[in-house]
């Protein structure tokens, strides 16, 4: 439960709603998941809570450990399935990218996740126990330094597509009575579902990324499907609102740089078209490769002269660095243990939680 869900169960015990925050700083500030150590509440609440109750985590199945300090963790989620979770430690700052479903519904046909299908949806618990487990692995319960400074919800799955789950586990990790990240520092990314977006405008004011990848419909048809049902007109639309719902906050555009194929001059001319008005920044991911995938990553050179085209627009314009490679755990690389149900893109499926 978020803070706002746990004051009303809270109430409705006949507790004061003062104890969903000291339930929220035990278990997210001080790691502590066994309610009879949580010396505050009353012994009798302890035993009430003790009994009724049970504060349960995913599990760390495997750790592994890339050559530049990246670090992915296979958790599982059921006796069938395993979702991934991956930090990436830079200079001024450390990055936990989570997982929002057990494999991907959405069909993007350069990403390892959607090869894998779609099983379900993670509960609330099961996002926000990727941030706590993460943080006990890095020694944050232990020490309180902070290793995580940011969030990103980039990881398996689509979030849109897990909206009430996603949306209360965003609150807990920007509540200052659990994680306490600042909104700028925690970011969903979206493939483009457009009905959750424009929810997202008004119930949030997390940090915006879109998975745009081409600028143009035949194209972003192909690369990322759920175009189909909303295309680039609608997807704009929908950004428009939640930009104009988020006075002085950028707009995170990604852009995966597949080689001859959405890498030309003339796309980066027409995404300059698409976004010039928006207050946006783009960050271009070269591709990185999986076992099966159809296409090849773009030359330096050609990232390169997409990227001068954009900046010259005024566009910031950043060239992910990948991370994680040797352990395939950069982006588009995360596989987990999935026993999918679905494995095609599917209308009846897009939609059914937004
Ligand atoms: N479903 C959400 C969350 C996933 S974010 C979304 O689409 O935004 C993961 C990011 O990595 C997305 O921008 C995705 O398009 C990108 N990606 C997927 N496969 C990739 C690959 N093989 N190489 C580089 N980036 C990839």
């Amino acid at each position: 439960m978020d803070r706002a869900n746990l004051a009303a169960w809270f109430d409705s015990l006949g507790e004061r709603v003062f104890r969903a925050d000291q339930l929220l700083k035990w278990i997210y500030q001080q790691g502590v998941t066994d309610v009879r150590q949580m010396t505050n509440l009353s012994k009798a609440l302890r035993e009430a809570l003790s009994e009724t109750t049970c504060i349960r985590l995913p599990e760390i199945v495997t750790e592994k450990r890339s050559a530049d300090g990246t670090r992915k963790w296979l958790i599982r989620v059921d006796e069938q399935n395993c979702i991934e979770t991956v930090f990436i430690p830079e200079k001024d700052r450390g990055t936990l990218c989570i997982s929002s479903q057990v494999g991907c519904p959405l069909d993007c046909n350069f990403c390892s996740t959607a090869k894998q299908g779609f099983n379900r949806n993670l509960s609330l618990s099961e996002i926000i126990g990727q941030v706590w487990l993460a943080n006990q692995a890095l020694g944050h319960f232990q020490d309180g330094e902070r290793p995580i400074s940011n969030i990103v919800l980039m990881g398996m799955g689509e979030p849109l597509l897990n909206y009430d789950n996603v949306l209360k586990a965003i609150n807990l990790m920007m509540d200052d009575r659990a994680f306490g990240l600042s909104r700028k520092r925690v970011t969903l990314s979206t493939a483009g579902v457009v009905p959750g977006l424009m929810k997202l405008s008004r119930d949030s004011s997390v940090s915006l990324a879109i998975s745009l990848h081409a600028a143009y419909d035949e194209l972003r048809d192909v690369l990322v499907p759920i175009n189909r049902k909303y295309p680039i007109a609608a997807l704009m639309e929908a950004i428009r609102h939640f930009a104009d719902s988020h006075p002085g906050d950028t707009i995170t555009f990604e852009y995966v740089m597949l080689d001859g194929v959405n890498d030309h001059i003339e796309d980066a001319n027409r995404l300059v078209k698409l976004i010039r008005s928006l207050p946006a920044k783009v960050n271009l991911i070269p591709f990185n490769p999986f076992p099966g995938a159809d296409y090849q990553r773009s030359s330096t050179e050609t990232i390169d002269r997409f990227r001068e085209i954009l900046m010259k627009a005024g566009i910031i314009t950043i060239t992910r660095k990948t991370r994680g490679g040797d352990i395939d755990a950069a982006c588009g690389q995360l596989a987990g243990q999935v026993i999918s149900r679905a494995r095609k893109f599917q209308d009846k499926q897009i939609g059914i939680s937004v």
